[in-house]
């Protein structure tokens, strides 16, 4: 049986997912519930770190320097791994058991 994307966002948290995915640290606070990734950007080939962040409470990220973004961990999966929506949530559901 094949898990919703409600489910996963209930099982997995952003802090988590991004822990785990992102290798490199969460750096200062940018706002509400926004922190600067201070590692590179997984999305463009990034030398400066700090133009990456995530949302720690909804799971959002954006990227300031090539426009990368997304809603939730689900979006980030499926654009990192180059996964369709389908195949996303079947990975999620087997990293995540
Ligand atoms: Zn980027």
């Amino acid at each position: 049986m094949t898990v919703t994307a409600t489910e996963i966002k209930n099982r997995i948290s952003p802090d988590h997912y991004y822990s785990r995915h992102l290798k490199g640290h969460f750096g200062r606070h940018t706002g509400h519930n926004w922190y600067h990734w201070n590692g590179l950007c997984p999305f463009h080939p990034d030398r400066k770190p700090g133009s990456f962040v995530v949302n720690r409470e909804s799971g959002a990220f954006k990227c300031f320097a090539c426009g990368a973004q997304g809603g939730d961990i689900l979006s980030f999966h499926m654009q990192a791994s180059q996964l369709s929506f389908r195949q996303a949530l079947r990975h999620l559901q087997e990293v995540y058991p």
